[in-house]
């Protein structure tokens, strides 16, 4: 009797025994993830839940579930991560069993960037350099940072015609986009247009610009005072070329009233003689600087700028303020005056393109100058 039971109690516990062991082989068998890879899109942050690992009947017998993603590496200072494949792990127990499991997680970057700033067609005046600066007309913008790339070979800036350039922007992980613009090379108007002429009240006007020169003279109650907008302009080049270090003064010689200019001339002609006095002064009703639109710059040692490296900047930067340097050098017989690389006009934004064309103004507008009244 007493060995019948005995042996009963053993059978059923051999029995438990087994079917134990089957369960936890059982569950450890088919506790597969749900899904072992995750793509995100670069810029987004990573989540990743545990329904997205398990199945649902699955989550029922399983404790502890810790997901591990420390692996994944952020941007600098960003709470989205790097482009990148990382390998994360979760963990979990099954029946108090330790057990983990790994999966993949990618960070990838598929948007391309975006033109903010496309100018779909550019014109240039023959004659150009050919190394021109296409880059201010694009600008591209992108999570990663993006870059311009312009691919202008077929231009010839010479031969006025329409030019097709490629312009492409690359996002640090080469995502690319890419856009046709169209360049037109224009002639330079070889004859003045009449209708973009006017003479109003004794000033003379081509395409609005007022023109002063030994051609065209003011009247002498013209008297405008400076020009509120000029002045402005000239007082913030001064200080954007004082605050990068150069020597460049405060005090400028703008506007000049028709009586001031008649005796500085005067003076210059006692000095100097009539001859030599015309090169570089002019006569009372001819001098730009009645406009209220020319300044003459002066060194902070009182002088009339004509140092190095102060007239190299004013040369290349005075048309991002609106200013023309209105008599170069070697144009004397154009402008009627010799070299004077102090003395600025304003014409707003046509400086630029006057500024591109290298030419003088009486070139650019082929309006009538020289040396002589
Ligand atoms: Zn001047």
């Amino acid at each position: 009797m007493k060995k019948k039971l005995i042996i009963t109690v053993i059978a059923l516990s051999l029995l438990l025994l087994a079917a134990s062991i089957f369960c936890v082989w059982k569950i450890n068998q088919t506790t597969t993830l749900k899904k072992s890879s995750f793509t995100f899109e670069y810029g987004k942050s990573v989540e990743i839940t545990k329904n997205q690992l398990f199945d649902k009947e699955d989550l029922n017998s399983l404790q502890e579930i810790k997901i591990d993603v420390s692996s994944i590496k952020n941007e600098k200072n960003k709470t989205y991560p790097q482009v990148g494949e990382y390998d994360c792990t979760v963990h979990f127990k099954t029946f108090f069993t330790p057990q983990s499991k790994t999966f993949k997680v990618c960070v990838k970057d598929t948007v391309e960037p975006k033109f903010s700033k496309f100018t779909e067609t550019i014109e240039i005046p023959a004659g150009t350099e050919t190394n021109y600066d296409f880059t201010q007309y694009f600008k591209a913008e992108d999570l990663s940072g993006a870059d311009i790339q312009i691919d202008s070979k077929s231009v010839n800036f010479n031969t006025p015609d329409d030019y097709t350039i490629l312009v492409r922007a690359i996002d640090s992980h080469d995502n690319t986009v890419e856009k046709e613009c169209t360049v037109k090379v224009t002639d330079i108007p070889s004859s003045p247009s009449v209708l973009q002429e006017s003479k109003e009240d004794g000033l003379f006007y081509s395409q609005g610009i007022l023109i002063v020169n030994k051609k065209h003279g003011l009247p002498s109650n013209y008297a405008p005072g400076e020009n509120a907008e000029a002045g402005n302009q000239i007082r913030k080049l001064i200080a954007d070329m004082q605050a990068q270090g150069y020597h460049i003064s405060n005090q400028y010689s703008g506007y000049r009233s028709y009586s001031y200019q008649a005796s500085l001339y005067n003076g210059y002609v006692a000095s100097y003689g009539q001859a030599q006095a015309d090169r570089f002064s002019a006569k009372p009703g001819f001098s730009e600087h009645q406009t209220g639109l020319a300044f003459d710059l002066k060194h902070t040692n009182g002088t009339l700028v004509e140092t190095q490296p102060e007239v190299q900047w004013i040369k290349a930067h005075a048309h991002e303020y609106g200013f023309i340097v209105r008599y170069p050098q070697g144009k004397e017989n154009i402008t009627g005056y010799m070299a004077e690389p102090w003395h600025l006009r304003y014409v707003g934004d046509i400086a630029r393109t006057i500024y591109e064309s290298g030419l003088t103004l009486e070139e650019f507008l082929n309006v009538p100058g020289g040396t002589s009244y």
